[in-house]
């Protein structure tokens, strides 16, 4: 089967069709608030598997595991402790990830051998209809090749994927941009592993307790990787008074393309310019397709200015220094 994108609000028939294809072992692109997801049945290792061979991942790479439901998700967990319970109420169906002690029904090809898994109820209206007509949990990891981007578009994941998925559902442009806040609950206090569009000081006055907000460092769990969410283009992050200088240096080498909240004066007149980015949450909602433009451009350097690291732009500034690490 070929990969297409099916209508972008999907209709009874196309939800059927991926619910099936789920139950058939095959993957489905399905859309999220945060990004999209290349989704397969979590109580099946072959469809597991092929999630990790489409994406060119390591195999020891967690997954996390969509559902539809808090309740749902107590099946998936040993114990879900009365601060998940806390959590869940306040942000799920929304972009936020529980780390919790697995259950005997998750295998361990979703959880890399842990003995925890990653748990989230999206809130997208697709997302959740994909999940009420399958009936079970969803293993999905961000539909991209591993390293790159990842999409939040329906034609993102098919240009990422190909033919490795069966079907992508099209529920339009990603509403956050960037992927959930990961947060393990099995420390104390709890600690996020991943920022996102929900802060540690949120989770932190829902549980009435501290929330570590630990978010660099070395990696937590395989998939934390430091050098991450890349575009092919060497990404070098500055303040906005160095951008023009930095632009105007690195166009000796080629291409250079600048992105910033607000417009940068001085540049060299053929940088490829990828903003205004608009504010935090504008910028995360554009952060990986002003990626996926500059490659399309052939930009040899992306020259980021970053937002304010208040709200979803510490999870911005995060994306930006792992997209800028290690090359
Ligand atoms: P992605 O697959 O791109 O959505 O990323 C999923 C993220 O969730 C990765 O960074 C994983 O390391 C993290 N994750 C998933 N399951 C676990 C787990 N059991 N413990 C810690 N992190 C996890
Ligand atoms: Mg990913």
């Amino acid at each position: 089967m070929s990969a297409h994108a099916a209508p972008r609000t999907p209709d009874a028939d196309a939800l059927a069709a991926a619910a099936s294809a789920l139950r058939d072992g095959n993957l489905v692109g399905f859309p999220t608030e945060t990004v999209y997801g290349l989704g397969a049945d979590a109580r099946d290792p072959a469809a597991v598997a092929r999630v990790f061979a489409a994406k060119g991942r390591p195999s020891d790479h967690p997954l996390i595991c969509h559902v539809a439901s808090a309740g749902d998700a107590r099946a998936l967990v040993a114990l879900m402790s009365p601060a998940a319970e806390a959590l869940a109420v306040a942000f799920w169906p929304g972009p936020l990830t529980l780390v919790m002690a697995r259950s005997a029904v998750v295998p361990d090809a979703v959880t890399g051998g842990r003995d925890t898994v990653a748990v989230r109820v999206p809130a997208h209206p697709v997302a959740l209809a994909l999940l009420r007509a399958f009936g079970g949990a969803v293993a999905a990891p961000s539909a991209n090749r591993f390293g790159r981007p990842s999409p939040t578009c329906a034609d993102d994941v098919v240009d990422e994927l190909g033919d490795a998925v069966a079907m992508v559902l099209d529920g339009g442009p990603c509403d956050i941009g960037i992927e959930s806040t990961v947060v393990d609950m099995t420390t104390d206090p709890p600690q996020v592993l991943r920022p996102g569009r929900i802060s540690a000081a949120q989770l932190s006055q829902v549980i009435g307790a501290p929330v570590s907000a630990e978010a660099s460092g070395p990696a937590r769990a395989p998939g934390m990787l430091e050098s991450h969410y890349a575009p092919g283009a060497q990404v070098r992050v500055v303040d906005a008074a160095d951008a023009a200088r930095a632009a105007a240096e690195l166009a000796g080498e080629g291409i250079v393309a600048v992105m910033a909240s607000d417009e940068i004066p001085g540049l060299p007149p053929d940088a490829v310019i990828l903003g205004p980015m608009g504010d935090a949450d504008g910028y995360a909602a554009r952060l990986y397709a002003a990626f996926r433009r500059a490659d399309a451009h052939g930009a040899r350097w992306i020259v980021a200015v970053p937002p304010p690291a208040e709200g979803i732009g510490v999870a911005v500034r995060d994306r930006l220094a792992r997209a800028s690490a290690g090359r």
